[in-house]
């Protein structure tokens, strides 16, 4: 959906030839990014994984640290933790809404707890408000991952705005896209001051090539700030043509058997269906990747559901996950978990074609 200001924004960029990072599209996109997910300041990045990485250097987290985080989520959230020599502490997936169980985090904090970091999946937030009262009450940082969740809110408040750095990314299948990009929030001017060198190889304005610090180069140019900036002004709108969409599917399947669909609402927040998954008991007889294959052999593209990282083999290889990480939840969430499309560009015929098929390929 780039059918609203993309190209005259974008022709703005190569008719003044300010097409790098220096351009005026950045300072614009962050300053209205901002603005609209209330924080104090806003980094625009290369993409979301970029701004975990930087996120989780600028909070300091490093060896001997532990991080407690979900297993049920995408590598991105991870790479960092390990590589900078702290631990992963992984948290099972609630059944229901696929998120953290929040109620288990409080008994693997430890002395050594630097941090926890909440990764809203697949349409509904993390229930924030317990999470964040654990954190105040035991001195830790929240890291709030929200590359799936623009323009969701908790309890009225937007997500992304309930981290001491939250996060977000532009990939093409996000609620947003600049073609690759991400962004980190934050009101602390301390670490976004740290997000703004490690982004940019920690130059000094005094002394530009000497170096106290390893950055990276984690640029974002000015031709995707513009992208950026005109998709930011039809978020609401984005959102709202998820949300019917969700519906859609919801209504058109709600009465099938032994399939487990995402979780409309809870008392925190409506879904967004970022993507609209759905998990298949046992008793249907077919996995995931049974179904999967079905729906490819009638034209239907689907994805798995995301792999945990407590059976990650790099991760295992590492050494990086201890018996404490077993989560079954997410290991049949794997097993028993894909979604189906999903995209903005999608028509009700579409939709109903999908749901048709569906129907037909895990009717008991
Ligand atoms: C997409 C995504 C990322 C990574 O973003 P990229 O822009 O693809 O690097 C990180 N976390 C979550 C939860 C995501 O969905």
């Amino acid at each position: 959906m780039l059918d609203g200001n993309e190209k005259r924004y974008l022709l703005e960029c190569i008719e003044s030839g300010w097409i790098s990072s220096e351009g005026p599209f950045i300072k614009a996109f962050e300053e209205k990014f901002a603005a609209r997910f209330n924080r104090k300041h806003a980094i625009a990045v290369c993409n979301g994984t970029a701004a975990l990485d930087a996120a989780i250097e600028a909070l300091g987290i490093g060896p001997g640290d532990e991080v407690i985080m979900p297993s049920f989520t995408i590598i991105s959230c991870v790479m960092q933790i390990v590589r900078n020599g702290a631990k992963p502490v992984l948290i099972d997936a609630d059944p229901r809404t696929w998120n953290m169980d929040v109620s288990a985090i409080e008994a693997r904090i430890t002395p050594r707890t630097k941090a926890i970091m909440a990764v809203h999946i697949y349409g509904l937030p993390v229930d924030m408000d317990p999470l964040l009262e654990l954190a105040r009450k035991h001195g830790l940082k929240v890291l709030e991952d929200a590359a799936q969740m623009h323009g969701q809110t908790y309890k009225g408040r937007a997500c992304g705005s309930l981290g001491d750095i939250s996060t977000f990314s532009f990939y093409p299948n996000k609620h947003i896209t600049t073609g690759e990009g991400g962004m980190i929030v934050t009101d602390s001017d301390e670490l976004a001051e740290q997000c703004r060198s490690l982004r940019n190889l920690c130059f000094k304005p005094e002394s530009r090539f000497v170096h106290d610090r390893l950055g990276w180069n984690l640029r974002m140019t000015s031709m995707q700030a513009a992208l950026g900036l005109a998709q930011l002004e039809r978020l609401d709108e984005f959102v709202a043509r998820k949300r019917r969409m969700g519906a859609l599917y919801q209504q058109l399947l709600g009465d099938l058997e032994g399939v487990q669909l995402p979780q409309a609402s809870t008392d925190y927040a409506e879904s967004v269906y970022w993507v609209f998954g759905l998990v298949l008991d046992e008793r249907l007889g077919l996995t995931a990747a049974d179904a999967m294959k079905r729906l490819a052999a009638e034209g239907i593209g689907s994805r798995p559901f995301f792999y945990p990282m407590h059976q990650q083999p790099v991760l295992r290889q590492m050494g990086a996950i201890a018996d404490a990480d077993r989560c079954p939840v997410a290991e049949r969430l794997y097993e028993r978990g894909f979604y189906i499309p999903s995209g903005l560009a999608l028509t009700e015929d579409q939709i109903r074609t999908v749901a048709a098929t569906v129907r037909r390929i895990l009717t008991l």
